[in-house]
């Protein structure tokens, strides 16, 4: 019983899943001659179909890694790519297309590739075998070939007939041996005959004398001996394509009347071997024992490259176990775990913080529209001297002027759009918190799932986001109409403005000294502003002509001026309007209307306050809730086993990580099925010699 190859190549299939850091190989049928041979023709005697790629421009330009797998109870003939995941082909004219095209990838200026294209065959009329066939040996170079094809061709042989592998060395009987190629290339591998088995087609070219004299050669012989063969479907069937099932049945009738018409030189008392049935037998006989000699040194392979595998699991993973779900379930884990803190850190206070640095930067806005533009000379006269304003306004208290102007500031700030300004803060806050546990979770190596996460927290923002900016606009509804400040608002109000204003005047002084390095120090700074200066009270133009500038100053240089010139006056009516908070005027809530920054910080606390008491019911603590859910939603159990291999294999180090841990329950598995196939082995041998 055949079993041993059959089981063999199944190892074999499992050891190529082991990836290309394996070495290992089983041995295998290498199938070799010179263009024309007849090559072709014996494979697809062999396997009962036309499948080969055919014509004149060189077509086999890559190793085709043939494997055959005898199914017997099946009628069904199909074949596969495995590489490329092209399964259950059962038309094999397309199988012929599929190597053409793959071959005449392969681009003329690199003449062949040694990448291996693996076919497997499954049929109940093929043998178990597997065979490599590579491209011809050409004997001179076509006009539009490269110069180093020849070469090329030959060291792309010489790789796949070392030992363990068997050589099938075609010549043609119409060629003298003595110049057949593949008998010369495996002469110089197995120089005495001990691994290649002859193949001679074409007999029915030559006389039937003359046929047998060659198949019972001394000059070379071989071991294995020499094999007869006519595999060329006869050219009598005239037009019609012979139906592509029965090949072999053809070649096999064909050949069996060519030989039985010569019995003297091919008759069974003749002492040679013919026949295309023949040549399969011995092939299928020929790898069986190949295989099992090197059954020991295939284990011992295989052992060491384990060892390999399981020093590298114990030494780089600490024998660590991991599979692609349990690596995703505990990124999950750990993900949601952080989110749990998050929650903790994350509340009322620190939406609050938020909401107030945005609501302190619309409240500056408004005092710089409406009361630090133009007061400066409104408020007080400048100081007759420096022109500069140095003391406090003292603007009547019940100018209605100045009622109107704090009612149309407070106005313009509470509805400025409070709700979805809140909104938007506190979401936008949600969602940087989350790329931010994203970033430190293990996930940050994954595109795959970091966007499935960011996709999970947007769409639950996104679904509160007009409900909760509605309502906070509505609850904040009052405060257009009134607001009440008490006693212990405003004290609290005027010692944090205090702080808001010192903080700008040191990002306006921050600004300047930035200024005075770009322009190239603090005295040229100093000359344009005081240009700009003179310019504005004069009423000069100091435009320029647009390129060059004016005053010998250019463009530039003035736009910074301006600029510094900006900067310097807010800084003075900042200090100015600080010295106005600190003041006992602005102590007493009854001077709001002098004390417009307090006023509006009091405001603006209010809003803050009463927008994160619905933020929090309504987006916080809805995301809160509903985030680890979603998650599980897209990160959880629903994956296919696919996806949530590739999403662990996106992160290298876990993609190593399990490559390891698979290869070696492989090898396991390998070494185990080797352990019982080398028992049977020697149960044969014990049975056979008492036999
Ligand atoms: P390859 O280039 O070595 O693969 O050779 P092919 O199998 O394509 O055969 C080359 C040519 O020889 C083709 O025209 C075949 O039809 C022809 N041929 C192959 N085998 C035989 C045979 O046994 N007898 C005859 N007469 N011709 C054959």
């Amino acid at each position: 019983m055949m079993v041993l190859t059959k089981k063999m190549i199944e190892i074999r299939t499992i050891l190529q899943k082991v990836g290309q850091s394996s070495t290992l190989t089983l041995p295998s049928i290498v199938v070799i001659g010179s263009q024309s041979s007849g090559k072709s023709s014996v494979l697809e005697a062999i396997v009962g179909h036309e499948f080969l790629p055919k014509g004149s421009n060189m077509v086999t330009r890559r190793p085709i890694e043939l494997t055959l797998v005898n199914t017997p109870g099946s009628a069904e003939e199909y074949g596969e790519f495995p590489d490329l995941g092209l399964k259950h082909i059962t038309d094999f004219t397309s199988i012929q297309r599929t190597l053409t095209d793959l071959n005449l990838a392969v681009p003329d200026s690199e003449c062949v590739s040694h990448e291996p294209i693996q076919l497997t065959v499954y049929s109940p009329n093929v043998p178990d075998l597997s065979l490599i066939d590579l491209p011809g040996y050409i004997q001179v170079v076509g006009q539009h070939q490269p110069l180093q094809l020849k070469q090329k061709i030959s060291e792309l042989c010489d790789k796949y007939i070392q030992a363990p592998n068997v050589i099938l060395a075609i010549s043609a009987a119409d060629v003298d041996l003595a110049n057949s190629t593949a008998l010369r290339a495996s002469r110089r591998v197995d120089p005495r005959g001990e691994r290649t088995i002859g193949v001679v087609t074409k007999m029915d070219l030559v006389d039937a004398v003359r046929g047998a004299a060659i198949l019972n050669d001394k000059q070379y012989p071989l071991r294995l001996g020499y094999v007869g063969v006519v595999s060329r479907a006869p050219q009598s069937q005239g037009l019609f394509k012979i139906g592509t099932s029965n090949l072999l049945a053809t070649i096999t009738k064909n050949e069996n009347s060519f030989f039985s018409s010569h019995p003297m030189e091919y008759g069974p008392e003749a002492g040679v071997n013919v026949g295309t049935t023949t040549l399969r037998k011995k092939l299928m006989h020929v790898l069986e024992q190949t295989m099992s000699s090197s059954l020991q040194t295939t284990s011992d392979a295989i052992r060491q490259e384990l060892e390999e595998a399981a020093y590298e699991f114990k030494v780089q993973y600490n024998d660590r176990p991991l599979s692609a779900e349990s690596y995703l379930a505990e990124s999950l884990d750990a993900l949601k775990h952080s989110f749990k803190q998050l929650t903790e850190e994350f509340g009322r206070p620190q939406m609050h913080k938020l909401l107030k640095d945005e609501l302190d930067q619309k409240v500056l806005d408004l005092l710089a529209a409406r009361y630090w533009n133009k007061p400066i000379t409104d408020l007080l006269p400048p100081h007759p001297e420096t022109d500069r304003i140095t003391d406090l306004p003292k603007a009547g208290t019940d100018s209605l002027y100045w009622r109107r102007q704090l009612d149309a500031s407070s106005s313009a700030l509470t509805k400025l759009g409070v709700g979805r300004l809140a909104t938007t803060v506190v979401a936008t806050a949600i969602q940087d918190n989350v790329e931010s546990l994203l970033d430190q979770s293990s996930f940050s190596n994954h595109p795959f799932a970091r966007s499935a996460v960011m996709d999970a927290a947007s769409t639950i923002l996104n679904e509160r986001f007009y409900s909760t900016s509605d309502q906070v606009e509505n609850c904040i509804k009052p405060y257009k109409f009134e607001i009440d400040v008490e006693e212990r608002e405003w004290a609290q109000g005027r010692q944090y403005v205090s702080n808001v204003l010192k903080k700008e005047l040191g990002d306006c002084e921050s600004a300047l000294i930035a200024l005075e390095t770009t322009v190239g120090g603090r005295r040229k700074l100093r000359d344009v502003m005081a240009f700009i200066d003179k310019a504005r009270k004069g009423d000069l133009i100091v435009e320029g002509d647009g390129r060059s500038g004016a005053g010998g100053f250019s463009a530039a240089l003035l736009s910074k001026g301006r600029e510094a010139v900006f900067l310097r006056d807010r800084a003075d009516i900042i200090k100015l309007r600080l010295m106005a908070v600190k003041s006992k005027q602005c102590a007493n809530l009854k001077n709001k209307y002098q004390c417009p920054e307090v006023f509006l910080d009091v405001a603006a606390s209010k809003l803050a306050s009463t927008a994160v008491l619905f933020l929090n019911v309504e987006l916080l603590s809805e995301f809160y809730y509903n985030f680890p859910r979603e998650l599980d939603l897209r990160l959880g159990k629903h994956l296919s086993d696919a996806d949530i291999e590739k999403f662990a294999k996106e992160d290298p180090k876990i993609r190593r990580h399990l490559e390891v841990i698979r290869k070696k329950e492989l090898l396991e598995l390998v070494l185990e099925k080797m352990e019982s196939l080398k028992q049977l082995e020697g149960l044969e041998r014990e049975r056979l010699p008492s036999n």
